[in-house]
């Protein structure tokens, strides 16, 4: 078995020396245990928090604990009928290449229903947070603008198209021009804005002639204080990320505040681990999205668990260009 550890609590941007990767031994399957082999690992930005050791709405790691991670994998050996032999499951083993699952902790998919690293991604946790975000807190209307930052991404691809299917007018940022493109071209938005332009602010002034409506942000920094100077009165801001500042040793400090008061702005933080219930409906809407043609999505596999940390470091840095996975088996 191959495991990807915390070594260290890193300070700023990772380096290789925060991760040690360990050869052990397979683990056996107790009674009502399964031995999974791991197929794809999502990467996700919440894991770089959960590095530093600070309060959070999660126990932080400590050193030489195993990264964490949603992962699909494949029942390999098995005490539960069950969890047959050649079952695929959706699970929590880490940055590892097997591990030992229970019919409580994992969630048997159906492989035909669609390609397996989808339930890690739009018809997933990325998913059910752009349909929590966006439509159970920040509510938009049609002919709203609708402003999505890290739009390219997993989450913000699919925030935009579903503000589309709700008839807003939809203004994607990312970094560089073809992302924007993917993002109009691909994705369906109305405009994307290039927040490492020179002419960022005034591209981003442009698209909104009529302010902000709805911001679905997750970025923070300098991108979040451009957009607030665009909010409109009473508008709403789904809180879902900060990925800017994950890596920051100095953290930016906010400018806008000025902007949430004068404008009434509600904001709506959220952390979607603690709305489960709210998956299944979300995903299954999703799914149907999905098969009409009315969602589009893309994913950037990297292969084999030793790629795991560089992979990561990369998404931190905006080098993957979609949800980010690692196919472990490869
Ligand atoms: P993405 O697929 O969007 O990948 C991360 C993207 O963030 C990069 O591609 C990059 O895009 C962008 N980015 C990185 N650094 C910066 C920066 N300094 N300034 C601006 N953009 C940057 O990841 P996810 O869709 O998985 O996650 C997006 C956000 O949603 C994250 O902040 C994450 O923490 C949050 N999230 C929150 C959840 C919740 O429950 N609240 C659940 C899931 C995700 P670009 O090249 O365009 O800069």
């Amino acid at each position: 078995n191959t495991q990807v550890k915390m070594r260290r609590h890193p300070v700023g941007d990772l380096t290789d020396d925060d991760f040690v990767v360990e050869e052990t031994a397979l683990p056996v399957p107790a009674a009502g245990q399964a031995l999974v082999k791991v197929l794809y690992l999502s990467l996700d930005p919440y894991m770089r928090p959960m590095m530093d050791p600070l309060r959070s709405y999660i126990e932080p790691l400590k050193p030489g604990d195993l990264m964490p991670g949603t992962t699909v994998a494949e029942v390999i050996e098995t005490t539960d009928p069950e969890l047959p032999v050649g079952s695929v499951v959706v699970c929590s083993m880490g940055w590892q290449t097997h591990g030992l699952v229970t019919k409580d902790t994992c969630r048997i998919v159906d492989p035909s229903a669609g390609p397996l690293p989808a339930a890690l991604s739009v018809l997933g946790m990325t998913g059910a947070t752009a349909h929590y975000g966006l439509l159970e807190l920040a509510k938009p209307k049609p002919g709203d603008t609708v402003v999505v930052t890290a739009a390219s991404g997993a989450v913000g691809g699919v925030v935009g198209q579903i503000a589309k299917i709700k008839g807003c007018r939809v203004v994607g940022i990312a970094g560089g021009p073809a992302k924007c493109r993917y993002v109009v071209d691909e994705l369906g938005f109305d405009a994307c804005i290039d927040y490492k332009s020179d002419t960022f602010e005034q591209d981003l002034a442009a698209a909104t002639p009529d302010y902000v409506d709805v911001l679905f942000e997750n970025v923070g920094g300098p991108v979040l204080d451009a957009v607030l100077t665009r909010i409109n009165d009473h508008a709403r801001i789904a809180l879902c990320g900060n990925i800017s500042q994950y890596n920051a040793e100095e953290p930016y400090g906010i400018k806008g505040l000025r902007h949430l008061l004068m404008q009434r702005v509600t904001v709506y933080s959220f952390v979607i681990a603690e709305h489960r219930e709210y998956w299944p409906g979300a995903i299954a809407e999703l799914a149907d999205w999905l098969g009409e043609g009315k969602i589009a999505y893309r994913e950037d596999i990297a292969d084999g668990i030793h790629n795991a940390p560089k992979a990561f470091r990369s998404m931190l840095a905006g080098g993957n260009f979609g949800k980010q996975l690692v196919n472990v088996g490869a």
